[in-house]
């Protein structure tokens, strides 16, 4: 376990990250509205225990709620004064497991290779694999 450390981009909002060796790589997803919630063409995450996350300034983050595909609720956590992502809790995962925004993680964004894609029947025509791709989720 190696603790990360992330902040949103205004400053506000910090914390830390304990992630596993086979944690620490981008899981690339291309659906659409990650699409719309980044204004990019996928976003970088990993699915870790909730406990694992540890807001460690500015512990008032925004929330926000739709309905994801298997209609159940995702809410997503953001820095109130800048909008930087954190994290998304997914009542489809349950309460102990989080999608980390492995992206706004220091260390994480320089070093972490992609690790898989998902949603890759959404990946634009354009985007070249770089990781093995599923055409929504892994088989569970
Ligand atoms: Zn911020
Ligand atoms: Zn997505």
């Amino acid at each position: 376990m190696t603790d990360f450390k992330g902040h949103c981009h205004c400053g506000k909002t910090e914390w830390t990250a304990k992630l596993e060796k086979d944690q620490q790589a981008h899981i690339l997803c291309h659906c659409n509205t990650c699409k719309e919630l980044s204004g990019s063409t996928f976003t970088l995450n990993q699915i870790i225990p909730t406990k694992a996350l540890k807001i460690t300034k500015g512990d008032d983050l925004g929330k926000y709620t739709y309905k994801g595909d298997s209609g159940k609720s995702v809410y997503c956590y953001y820095c109130k004064n800048c909008t930087s992502h954190v994290y998304h809790l997914q009542e489809a995962l349950g309460e102990d497991k989080i999608v980390l925004r492995t992206g706004l993680l220091k260390e994480g964004i320089k070093n972490f290779q992609p690790g898989a894609e998902i949603f890759g029947k959404d990946r634009l025509s354009w985007e070249k694999e770089v990781a093995q791709t599923f055409e929504v989720m892994p088989p569970s």
